[in-house]
């Protein structure tokens, strides 16, 4: 028998086994599939928003389709990763959790960067800043501070940090009763108790307030509320959307794109 031919023959098993061996190790080590490869694989990413927070989202009316200021962004997003952008419309104070069941793979809806959030999703950097406000109706001339809340009924929509600053600063300091403040799913349905009188005031994100002082008319922003807040982007913790996400915000920035859907939107 010629040996070179067997020393061939051996190697060339020797390399088949080795390469099968890694091949099987390499599948087991890997796991379940990253985010971006769930994603680009499904050709579509899936994006969460309350759509009753003008002008970041709404419906418009004439196509019945989501958009606003977060949509783009998240537009930017989809076209980043070469997928279709799929958005659902979901209350606020679901939002996280759906995220965290895989539902959805991120969260744009003006949502404020806060600690508790930060505890159990991941935050893009910041691309908005904003307070609160108070609306009233657009007759009201008794409520102008903060002071002027006490006893009053108080709208918020849950799960917002509107809803944190009453609970911190009116309920918790004695000055409206936990009846008192009406807790809704949607902010279109507090701004509807508004302008009935179920409510006397809704404290809301100050843009999303003006928005609506506009298209709704008969209701008006009382007075600010200094917060300061930032919105960020969520997405699941450790994910590998959040680096994506980031420097498209970055893109957006630099390109002078963002000031265009701000303007956009804003004016
Ligand atoms: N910025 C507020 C928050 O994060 C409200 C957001 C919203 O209602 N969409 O709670």
């Amino acid at each position: 028998m010629n040996k070179t031919l067997i020393a061939a023959g051996i190697i060339i098993v020797i390399i088949i086994v080795a390469t099968l061996a890694y091949y099987s190790m390499a599948q087991g080590g890997k796991g379940e599939e990253s985010d971006v490869e769930k994603i680009k694989k499904r050709g579509k990413l899936i994006v969460g928003t309350s759509a009753d927070f003008p002008p970041f989202e709404f419906v418009d009316e004439k196509t019945n389709e989501i958009v606003g200021f977060d949509i783009d962004i998240a537009k930017a997003i989809a076209e980043k990763l070469g997928v279709q952008l799929e958005v659902k419309d979901i209350k606020f104070d679901a939002l996280i959790p759906a995220l965290q069941n895989g539902e959805i793979d991120m969260v744009i809806a003006g949502m404020t960067v806060t600690e508790e959030r930060a505890k159990v999703v991941d935050f893009s950097e910041p691309y908005f800043e904003a307070d609160q406000a108070v609306l009233v109706k657009a007759d009201n001339e008794e409520i102008k501070s903060a002071d002027d809340l006490a006893g009053k009924k108080i709208g918020v929509q849950s799960g917002t940090t509107g809803e944190l600053w009453v609970d911190e600063n009116l309920v918790k300091a004695g000055k409206v009763s936990e009846d008192n403040v009406k807790r809704y799913n949607k902010f279109i349905e507090a701004i509807l108790a508004l302008k009935k009188g179920d409510v006397d005031a809704v404290v809301i994100d100050k843009p999303v307030a003006e928005a609506y002082a506009k298209s709704e008319g008969d209701v008006k922003v009382a007075f600010i509320i200094k917060t300061g807040e930032q919105y960020g982007i969520a997405v699941r913790k450790g994910s590998d959307l959040l680096p994506i996400v980031n420097e498209v915000l970055k893109e957006l920035k630099d390109s002078g794109k963002l000031d265009q859907f701000l303007k956009k939107w804003f004016s």
